[in-house]
C-alpha cells in the first residue's frame, strides 16, 4: 500500500489522527487523491491507515491503527459501533440523532444524522466523498430509512476541493416533517434547512436554558427556528423576542410557534448586531438574554475579528440586563478557545461595568462526542452568567 512517512514530533506522535503538510517527511508508493494509505513513522513503524487528499492542508486523516480497508463492510461495522454507543444514552431521542460525528465515530469527514425515518449524511473529506455509495449501502441496511439526503453544502468541504451538493441518494424525497421536541412542534426541511435541518447539538439545552425563564423578559438572538425561545415561552417566561437575519428560519419558528400554540412571541427578521444596537439605544431591559451567533471565524487568522464580534453583542447585552438577571451565550467556532471565549465576556463585563457569576456550563450533547486527543471534534462551548446587583 503506498503511504507517507510522518517526521517526529508530528501531532500523530501524541494521540491526533491527521497528518499536515508540514509533518510529512517523504511518501512511497505514489499514492492518488482520495487513496487509503498506511502510514509510517521514521523508522518504518506503522502508524496506521489514513485517507489521503493532498489538495488538503491536512494531508491524511486516520481512520484506523491497523491495517485496514475501506470497504462495505468496513462502513457496517463502523455504524454500527456508533449506533452503538448512541443506544446507551437514553437522555437521547434516538430518531432524532447524530449516528456518527466525523473523527470522534473512527469515520474521518462523515456525518450522520437521524430524522425519524429520514437519514441526512454529509461527506466533508475527498476520501469519504468518494465512497458515498459504501456508506449510502452501509445506512441502508442498518437504518432501513425512507430515504437518504446527502446535504453536501457545508463550506467545510472547499478545504478539501469539493464543491457543494444537496440531492437524494436513496429512497424518497421527504416532505416537510413535524416534529416534538419537549412538547414542541418543529417543522424540519431536510433538502434546504440549516446544517442538516435542526441544531442537535442544542437540543438538550433548550430546557437547560429555559428554566431561568419563567415570568421573565427574554431575547433570544440568533434564534434559528426558535430553539431557545420556544422553550422560553413553554416554560412561562413573560415574553419572549426571537430575532434572527434569515427570513426563511424566522418563517419556521413562527410556524413552530402557531403549532406549538405559543402565540405569543415576537419574532423579528433582522441582523443581531443593529437590533441589540437599537434596543440599547431605546433602553430596552430583559431578565435573559441568549446569544447563539454561527460561527464568526472559521480559521485562526480571523479570530481578532471574531472575537471584536463576540465582545460588541455581549457588551451591548450585559448593559440591557437587569441586576440578576441571566446571560446564556454560546460559542460554536473550535478555534474560539473556552479561554479566549471566556477572557472576551470579562472584557465586556468591564466595559459594561457589571460584576458576573457564572452559575451553569453547557456544552454539545452527547451523540457529538468529544475525542479529547483531536481538540477539533469538540466546538460549542456555553455558559450561563447571572448579572450581580451591585454590592
Ligand atoms: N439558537 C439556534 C441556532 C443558531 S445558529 C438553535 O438552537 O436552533 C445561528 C443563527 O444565526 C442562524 O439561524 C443564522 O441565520 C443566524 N444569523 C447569522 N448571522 C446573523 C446576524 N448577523 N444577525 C442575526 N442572525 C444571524
Amino acid at each position: 500500500m503506498p503511504g507517507l512517512v510522518v517526521k517526529p514530533r508530528a501531532r500523530i506522535f501524541h494521540g491526533h489522527d491527521w497528518v499536515y503538510a508540514s509533518e510529512i517527511k517523504k511518501s512511497f508508493g505514489n499514492p492518488s487523491p482520495g487513496d487509503v494509505i498506511s502510514l509510517k513513522d521514521f523508522k518504518d513503524r506503522p502508524l496506521g491507515s489514513a485517507i489521503y487528499n493532498p489538495a488538503s492542508q491536512i494531508v491524511a486523516r486516520r481512520f484506523s491503527r491497523r491495517k485496514q480497508v475501506l470497504d462495505r463492510d468496513f462502513f457496517g461495522r463502523r455504524i454500527e459501533r456508533a449506533l452503538k454507543y448512541r443506544q446507551g444514552l437514553s437522555r437521547i431521542d434516538q430518531e432524532l440523532c447524530r449516528i456518527a460525528w466525523s473523527e470522534s465515530d473512527g469515520l474521518p469527514g462523515v456525518v450522520i444524522d437521524r430524522y425519524g425515518e429520514h437519514v441526512v449524511l454529509q461527506t466533508l473529506t475527498l476520501g469519504m466523498n468518494q465512497r458515498i455509495d459504501m456508506i449510502s449501502e452501509a445506512i441502508s441496511e442498518t437504518f432501513s430509512p425512507k430515504g437518504i439526503i446527502l446535504r453536501n453544502d457545508s463550506p467545510m468541504r472547499a478545504a478539501e476541493g469539493l464543491s457543494p451538493e444537496t440531492r437524494l441518494i436513496a429512497g424518497e424525497a421527504p416532505s416537510q416533517q413535524h416534529l416534538d421536541i419537549n412538547g414542541i412542534s418543529f417543522t424540519t426541511d431536510l433538502m434546504g434547512g440549516q446544517k442538516t435541518g435542526l441544531y442537535l447539538d442544542q437540543l438538550s439545552n433548550y430546557r437547560l436554558v429555559a428554566e431561568y425563564a419563567s415570568g421573565q423578559r427574554v431575547l433570544d438572538c440568533f434564534t434559528n427556528q426558535g430553539g431557545f425561545a420556544l422553550h422560553c415561552a413553554a416554560a412561562g417566561a413573560g415574553q419572549v423576542i426571537g430575532v434572527d437575519s434569515s427570513s426563511p428560519a424566522i418563517s419556521s419558528a413562527k410556524q413552530n410557534a402557531q403549532r406549538s400554540g405559543l402565540d405569543a412571541i415576537q419574532w423579528i427578521e433582522a441582523n443581531v448586531f443593529d437590533d441589540l444596537k437599537k434596543r440599547e439605544s431605546g433602553a430596552e431591559e430583559f431578565d435573559l438574554i441568549i446569544l447563539d451567533p454561527p460561527s464568526f471565524t472559521r480559521n485562526k487568522r480571523s479570530l481578532k475579528d471574531a472575537l471584536r464580534g463576540y465582545k460588541e453583542i455581549h457588551l451591548r447585552a450585559l448593559k440591557m440586563l437587569n441586576p440578576g438577571g441571566i446571560l446564556v451565550t454560546f460559542t460554536c467556532s473550535h478555534h474560539v478557545s473556552r479561554k479566549a471565549f471566556l477572557e472576551m465576556v470579562r472584557d465586556a463585563a468591564v466595559d459594561a461595568k457589571r460584576t458576573l457569576r457564572q452559575s451553569q456550563t453547557f456544552a454539545q450533547r452527547a451523540d457529538h462526542p468529544i475525542n479529547p486527543s483531536i481538540p477539533e471534534t469538540e466546538y460549542l462551548h456555553g455558559f450561563a452568567f447571572e448579572i450581580l446587583p451591585a454590592w
